[in-house]
């Protein structure tokens, strides 16, 4: 830890995947914030990484909505999962904790198919999972084959494998959320490879759109900017943090719980109901076009 800096965080370093205990200062998931309005009543969410960051915001602004939820992370963050289990509880709603690595197809598939048996059905994916690496000096000329294998992994096959088995599940006025990143608009050198899964989730979203939207079913992402979640300080270099953010018009990172608001619309047949094939940025007003 050292000296704070004008977007109020000091530099700091963790390892993957990253705990919001040991973050400094602690990131705001709408924990005091959140006013539910009964905007998803009685459905049912399956959120990847729902444990910490944008998937905590998300998880709990769903259960204030009236929406039971799973939630799939690495057995490592069973701390932060049970802190995120402990505020959805409190607003009433079920959450269903599915530890487990879903970089593995055989996990990422039960995960589903387990959190549609516990839940009684599934009516959201939200594709939130994702891992990157930016401690990189030489750009891709440090990229290795096992930082590639993690990021397409987890940012690409298990999207694939999860999308697959939760369409068995559901039905019509069901939907999925992927997460994309302003890093599909702007790349930057260090992380060459995540902003290339995201473009592609950028693709696969419009595309599965066209597939499923005969059924009912509708596909969206968010593109969120630089948000203050344990993946920065577990993938980035201490030393940037005190930066963190501050190239966005805004002037400063998001916090997880401004992007909740775009998930709850996304998620609402009702709201979004003719809404499909598209990525909502939550940038701090970086372009994402
Ligand atoms: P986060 O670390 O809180 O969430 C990522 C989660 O992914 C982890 O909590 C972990 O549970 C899960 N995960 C990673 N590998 C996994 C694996 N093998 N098996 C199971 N779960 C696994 O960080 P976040 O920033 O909230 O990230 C959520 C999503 O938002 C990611 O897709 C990320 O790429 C995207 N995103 C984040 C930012 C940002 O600035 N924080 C910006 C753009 C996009
Ligand atoms: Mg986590």
């Amino acid at each position: 830890m050292s000296e704070t800096t004008s977007n109020g965080i000091p530099a700091q370093e963790q390892q993957p995947p990253g705990l919001t205990s040991k973050m400094s200062p602690r990131p705001d998931h709408g924990e005091q914030s959140w006013v539910g309005r009964n905007r998803l009543p009685g459905m049912k969410a399956l959120i990847t990484g729902g444990d910490s960051g944008i998937g905590r915001a998300v998880a709990i602004a769903f259960a204030r909505e009236g929406c039971d939820v799973a939630l799939s992370y690495l057995p490592e963050e069973q701390s932060d999962a049970e802190d995120t289990q402990n505020w959805i509880e409190k607003s009433g709603a079920r959450c269903f904790l599915l530890p487990g690595d879903i970089t593995d197809e055989a996990t990422a598939r039960g995960v589903v198919d387990t959190a549609a048996d516990l839940l009684g059905g599934l009516d959201v994916l939200v594709n939130n999972a994702g891992f990157q690496w930016a401690r990189r000096e030489h750009g891709i000329a440090d990229v290795t084959t096992d930082q590639m294998d993690r990021i397409f992994k987890t940012n690409l096959y298990a999207m694939f494998w999860m999308t697959q088995q939760a369409l068995t599940h559901m039905g019509e006025h069901a939907s999925i959320i992927n997460l994309s990143s302003i890093q599909a608009y702007d790349p930057s050198t260090p992380l060459i490879d995540y902003a290339a899964t995201k473009a592609a989730i950028n693709n696969f979203t419009v595309n599965l759109a066209a597939e499923v939207g005969p059924r009912g079913i509708r596909v969206n992402a968010v593109a969120p900017g630089p948000i203050w979640t344990p993946l920065q300080p577990a993938t980035k270099s201490g030393d940037s943090m005190p930066k963190f953010g501050l190239n966005t018009p805004l002037g400063r990172p998001g916090q997880p719980a401004e992007l909740a608001g775009a998930f709850v619309f996304l998620a609402s047949p009702h709201e979004a109901s003719y809404v499909s094939g598209t990525v909502v940025g939550v940038t701090g007003g970086r372009p994402v076009f």
